[in-house]
């Protein structure tokens, strides 16, 4: 039995022989033998389940050839890939595998979100938001400090998180993930890899030496992963010892950064403040209409002149008044809704663009910030009516 490795973890074992090819594989027959032979003399059955996994880096057509290996007189099914505590190993020590699978359930979940959700009923976007961090960012985030997800699919988990998100808020396909995510204080998958490492790496510190996961973690296996947090923690000037709420406002505002330094959305860029992290104030003050048009005109994919001309979409951007471009900035001024305009003036602050798109933080007084919202969400809704198309 010193001549193969158990890995234990409650009922679930996995055995592996210390030595690879043919050695290996008869250590993991004694090894075999001797579990079967305990599990008769204590009269436990071993699950159906029990595969076997040849792990090596040599493509299909030149591997060794494994004679089959039993457990008692099961022959085990030689298999390319095995889900073990959740995560999926396949054969050549990929996360390929792994990947899509969280991938295929994660859309799935998003799809069952999106199924629910009706144009002009709830669940509103506050709610859809609460489903998204409830059942998709967990199938995501599982096990995440253990595997290695690829650039490629950080692109495609962040579709996956968007999708129920932009259908609430009437947007299109097209619109700017990382833009969607950052309204709506749902993490990225970058912030998400990074917070799960370090929440991880604090969980073990805490945990006695001897703990099987610090021994672990110490071992030369884990070193790039040691480094990584350690240069994580300190690009977002945290310690080991920070809190649970430091470790979640550093990676808000590193998913923020990360927004701005996509380079899309360039009016709301220029116009959150650089303090800015979390949910936006209008997604959680707004009603579905005003939440859905307010995050047209933030995100550049409005029925305005000004947005449409921008997409290619339209031949010019001059608004029907004939007076300037139709900007979120024009609506303000333009005669066409001239006797909306009173309302915005009766605010003791200046009305401007910025607080249309519900940009709100620069008013000291929270009354004020709530009027705004009001006052601007009032002024969209009447423009949704008027105009045929709505904003
Ligand atoms: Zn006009």
């Amino acid at each position: 039995m010193d001549r193969c490795k158990l890995l234990l973890f409650a009922d679930d074992i996995a055995v592996y022989g210390v030595h690879g090819k043919g050695r290996g594989d008869a250590q993991l027959r004694i090894a075999l033998k001797a579990h079967y032979r305990w599990s008769v003399r204590w009269r436990m059955r071993f699950s159906p389940k029990s595969q076997l996994v040849q792990f090596t880096a040599l493509r299909d057509a030149t591997r060794p050839h494994v004679k089959p290996i039993r457990l008692g007189p099961t022959v085990l099914s030689l298999v390319s890939s095995y889900r073990y505590l959740g995560l999926l190993y396949d054969d050549r020590l990929t996360w390929r595998q792994h990947a899509e699978a969280t991938a295929a359930k994660a859309r799935q979940r998003a799809y069952l979100i999106s199924r629910v959700i009706r144009r002009g009923r709830p669940p509103d976007v506050r709610a859809v938001r609460t489903l998204v961090l409830a059942m998709l960012v967990p199938i995501i985030t599982y096990g995440l400090p253990f595997w290695r997800v690829r650039a490629h699919r950080i692109n495609e988990f962040n579709s996956i998180l968007c999708a129920p998100l932009r259908r609430v808020l009437l947007l299109p396909s097209s619109t700017h993930r990382l833009t969607v995510l950052a309204d709506c204080g749902v993490p990225d998958v970058a912030s998400l890899i990074s917070m799960s490492s370090i929440t991880y790496a604090q969980r073990v510190t805490a945990l006695p030496l001897s703990h099987p996961c610090s021994v672990i973690l110490k071992q030369r296996q884990f070193v790039s992963f040691s480094t990584r947090v350690k240069s994580q923690l300190a690009n977002w000037s945290l310690t080991m010892d920070s809190s649970s709420a430091a470790v979640h406002r550093a990676a808000s505002l590193a998913q923020m950064a990360t927004w701005r330094a996509d380079g899309a959305c360039r009016d709301l860029v220029a116009i959150r403040p650089l303090s800015a992290f979390g949910t936006a104030a209008y997604i959680l003050f707004d009603d579905a209409v005003t939440c859905a048009a307010r995050a047209r005109l933030r995100m550049n994919r409005s029925y305005l002149h000004h947005s449409q001309h921008r997409r290619h979409l339209r031949a010019s951007a001059r608004c029907s008044c004939g007076d300037d471009d139709e900007t979120v900035a024009h609506l303000l001024v333009c005669s066409n809704y001239a006797h909306l305009h009173g309302a915005l003036r009766a605010v003791p602050f200046v009305f401007d663009a910025s607080l249309l798109m519900g940009e709100v933080s620069w008013l000291r007084r929270s009354r004020h910030r709530r009027l705004a919202l009001q006052v601007g969400g009032a002024f969209l809704r009447s423009l949704c009516e008027l105009r045929p198309r709505g904003i």
